[in-house]
């Protein structure tokens, strides 16, 4: 039996970061992945979306180009060489974290790990059992999508986050049950190949968990790409019928329709991945571990990260917690801050937040003053004819400190770096609007609105 000091169940941005990390702190470290490493963000979810967005934004900008009087000959789309890119970008970034994994001197067992009593953990290999042991314990078994119990879905063939990016043929027609995060960023995609794409969202807007502010703007720019949302609407039946899906959906007010389509995407959350530490008993929060602020469980040998856990089901949440986990597990005492955790949507126009939302401070009952700054009189946004968008700061009232802020438009996902650090460094609206912001940027709406918070706008 091989013996470790930490053991890491899972190879995605929580897992493989935690293992690296406590390698990088002198200890010796395993890391179990039944599938291929980089989990779900990688090999299904932000990576393969992110890649397949990136050709939406690029066949929006030919046809949008013609405005501009430029003209090119008729657009095809290759589907396979689409995806055969996305493999690439997958590959390489894989081929990244084993040379990592490799430097670090860490074991990687491929295979499906399951944890017993003592540390003792079975990871069933393609050929034989293995039974490995650890002193610390890193789970990061990250979650599944979530199918509901929808009569009809069991004789539906439909699409979920794992299957959709290697889907064979563009559809003539899809329906997106749940319009959060995955619904519409998938959307965006399908759309941009022409394919009439109807998202079903049972909640009264799209993407509820960003502030109806975004989502009304979000709304407005999907439906110019003739993508039909339907809000406030459940699914209640799917029936099969001469080789079409029927998906029977009812509204709050009790109008029903009935959706005639060829492909099915389920998008409506995700489960957390606990069945391979069942028989411990760890203390739960619902479905997911529930861990401290040290990424501890209820048992003091074992720590959990990620979806597994609840809370963010992003990325780089995963990796921050991997990170605090592996350093508590080395002996180290860490915590995740988790007041600025940005959170992105990368649909054309993206959704960039951090921090607080307006909801957020008026539940916490703080004192605050909001500035919206609209992107359609900022001149970078008008030389890129993406005028739709704009920037919304929350500040404090006593001190002017930065409590939140959300951003909607081109390239916003990259730009929220920079209210995060300020809401890091517990900067205020003071000293943000004393920084000379390159113009022209989008990036000056943010400087505008902190000067208008402060009544030196000059545009504002
Ligand atoms: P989500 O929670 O973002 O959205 C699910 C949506 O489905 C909700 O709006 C909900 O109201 C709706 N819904 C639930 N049941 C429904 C039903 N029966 N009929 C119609 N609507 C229904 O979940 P998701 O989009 O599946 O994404 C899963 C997780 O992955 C999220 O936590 C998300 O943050 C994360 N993710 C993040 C990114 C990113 O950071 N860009 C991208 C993709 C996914």
């Amino acid at each position: 039996m091989n013996d470790y000091e930490v053991v890491v169940l899972g190879g995605g941005p929580g897992g493989y970061v935690a293992a690296i990390r406590a390698a990088k702190l002198g200890k010796k470290v395993a890391l179990i992945e039944a599938r291929e490493l980089g989990g779900t963000c990688l090999n299904r979810g932000c990576i393969p979306s992110k890649t397949l967005l990136r050709h939406a934004e690029v066949i929006e900008t030919i046809e949008k180009a013609k405005q501009w009087g430029i003209e090119t000959g008729e657009m095809t789309f290759s589907l396979s060489k689409m995806l055969d890119r996305k493999d690439a970008v997958i590959q390489q970034l894989r081929n990244g974290i084993s040379y990592l994994l490799k430097q670090g001197k860490i074991d990687v067992y491929q295979g499906i790990g399951n944890l017993e009593e003592n540390g003792k953990i079975a990871v069933q290999l393609a050929e034989k059992k293995e039974i490995i042991r650890g002193e610390k314990i890193i789970l990061a078994t990250g979650s599944r999508p979530l199918v509901p119990a929808i009569d009809g879905i069991e004789e539906a063939a439909y699409f979920t986050s794992d299957t959709i990016f290697d889907i064979e043929k563009i559809p003539e027609s899809m329906v997106i049950i749940g319009g959060g995060i995955i619904g519409v960023e998938l959307a965006c995609i399908f759309a941009s190949l022409n394919v009439p794409v109807s998202i079903v969202e049972m909640s009264d807007r799209i993407v509820p968990s960003e502030e109806p502010e975004a989502s009304k703007a979000l709304a407005k720019a999907l439906k110019k790409k003739q993508i039909t949302i339907l809000t406030s609407t459940k699914v209640v039946r799917v029936e099969q019928r001469d080789g079409s899906q029927l998906i029977h959906v009812e509204s709050d007010n009790g109008k029903a329709q009935i959706l005639d389509t060829e492909a099915i995407l389920m998008a409506v959350g995700r489960a957390p991945n606990t069945s391979s530490f069942d028989g411990l008993n760890l203390q739960m929060d619902g479905p997911f571990v529930k861990t401290d602020s040290a990424m501890q469980t209820s048992n003091p040998s074992i720590y959990a990260v990620g979806d597994v856990t609840g809370g963010w089901q992003l990325a780089h949440v995963a990796s921050a917690e991997g990170v605090v986990a592996a350093a508590n597990a080395a002996g180290q005492t860490e915590t995740v801050d988790y007041r600025m955790v940005p959170r992105c949507v990368y649909t054309s126009p993206e959704i960039a937040s951090v921090g607080l939302t307006e909801a957020d401070a008026k539940r916490q009952g703080i004192d605050y003053k909001v500035v919206r700054v609209d992107h359609a009189g900022n001149g970078r946004a008008l030389a890129q004819d993406e005028k739709e968008g704009f920037t919304k700061l929350i500040a404090g009232t006593k001190y002017g400190e930065i409590l939140g802020v959300l951003m909607v438009g081109p390239h916003v996902t990259e730009m929220i770096a920079e209210p995060s650090a300020f809401i890091h460094l517990e900067g205020t609206v003071d000293e943000l609007a004393s920084m000379i912001h390159a113009h022209p940027t989008i990036t000056e709406s943010l400087y505008e609105a902190a000067a208008s918070w402060i009544g030196k706008g000059v545009h504002h």
